[in-house]
């Protein structure tokens, strides 16, 4: 069996920033509580990845905001997964972080622990597109917190980057990704703004107080980020992801490959082959509920044809795409011909190449992915 990934949420954030509307926490009173029912989910949930001690490829610490977390919080989450799963041959282990939390005090105290990747909540490295998000960091406090990790010892270091900001220009944009290049980071996520109903943004554009960027302008910033990364030794290796070779994220990409993954924590999502589950988005449901052995979590079962959607929507994001011969192992050879016959528009517009038996997205598809995979669903 293939070696899992294992997914630590931390519902917990200091402030809130104004494009978000998880359902985070600002204030650190249920930590303490927090802490001990993912202990209890660790201890409890492994056989859910068909082993009684699963391999363990690659941990996520994810959020939220992961960096408020102590210590002592670390000994103790290290402390169970150590004696509940086989991590001797761990190759990533992230700690998501917020760039005000990485002072050379803590970044020394994470070095006491197994990770070897930091991925840092950037942004943006414009003060003004900053302030407009009510991220709690100016662009100076970014840069620094990149440059600390690199001298405290960490080599693969992440940013997130977004696109499509208030108050963002493409120039200015620009101007964010070569402040990047200048940095030692080998990996860039970067995603357009996505305006999620429960944030703050969201409300303001309702009330005319904001304007939502044109499709032209993300189009444009996305191919700007494409051609600045890669013209400075970055990959795309993922329609929003880019890396310098071998700096790929083992993490990310195994949800991308049907890799097997525990997640726990409050809204965390699992994955078993057969079984897709989350769990409730709430902390203080998720305590109760873990704490008192009362269920917390919805599960489906995937049938074929939810894994072939799965599948085509993950691979066709990826730069390897999709192998038809896989596809055919894995879904039937009437799943391999829907699929070619379904994609027929999309390689007759070159927005998809299908070559030496590889359907992939072709660089003017790119923005327009989604719609062009969707294309290929099963109905
Ligand atoms: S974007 Fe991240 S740091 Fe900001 S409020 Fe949301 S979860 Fe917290």
């Amino acid at each position: 069996m293939k070696a899992s990934g294992l997914y630590i949420h931390i519902p917990f954030c200091k402030s809130k920033c104004h494009y978000c509307d998880f359902f985070s926490e600002t204030t650190l009173l249920k930590k303490n509580e927090l802490i001990d029912a993912l202990l209890t989910e660790l201890k409890t949930e492994m056989l859910f990845l068909h082993e009684a001690k699963p391999v363990i490829r690659t941990i996520y610490f994810g959020g939220g905001t992961p960096s408020l977390l102590e210590e002592t919080d670390f000994e103790k989450i290290f402390s169970t997964i150590s004696n509940f799963y086989n991590i001797s041959s761990c190759e990533e282990i992230t700690l998501e972080a917020n760039p005000d939390d990485l002072t050379s005090e803590y970044l020394q105290m994470l070095r006491k622990f197994p990770f070897n990747r930091i991925s840092i909540g950037v942004q943006s490295l414009e003060d003004n597109e900053l302030r407009a998000i009510n991220r709690r960091h100016t662009s100076d406090q970014a840069m620094e917190a990149v440059k600390a990790c690199h001298l405290a010892g960490f080599e693969n270091i992440s940013i997130d980057l977004m696109y499509g900001l208030p108050e963002q220009t493409l120039d200015s944009f620009s101007k964010t990704i070569e402040k990047a290049l200048s940095l030692p980071v080998s990996h860039i996520s970067s995603y357009a703004l996505s305006w999620e109903e429960g944030s703050v943004l969201y409300q303001k554009l309702k009330k005319g107080i904001l304007k939502q960027k044109s499709d032209e302008f993300l189009e444009s910033c996305y191919f700007e980020l494409n051609s600045l990364l890669m013209a400075n030794g970055f990959l795309r290796y993922e329609l929003s992801n880019f890396s310098h070779p071998g700096y790929e994220s083992k993490h990310n990409s195994s949800y991308w490959d049907g890799t097997y993954y525990l997640g726990v924590g409050p809204g965390a999502h699992s994955y078993n082959g057969s079984i897709r589950r989350s769990n409730v988005s709430s902390i203080d449901g998720y305590i109760s509920g873990i704490l008192s052995n009362e269920p917390v979590r919805d599960g489906e079962s995937l049938d074929m044809d939810t894994k072939y959607n799965d599948f085509i929507m993950t691979r066709l994001r990826t730069t390897k795409g999709v192998f038809m011969h896989e596809l055919e192992r894995l879904f039937g050879i009437s799943k391999r011909y829907y699929c070619m016959y379904n994609a027929r528009k999309s390689i007759k517009n070159g927005l998809l190449i299908y070559e030496d038996e590889n359907l992939r997205i072709d660089e003017k598809g790119l923005f327009i992915a989604d719609s062009i995979c969707s294309d290929l669903i099963w109905a």
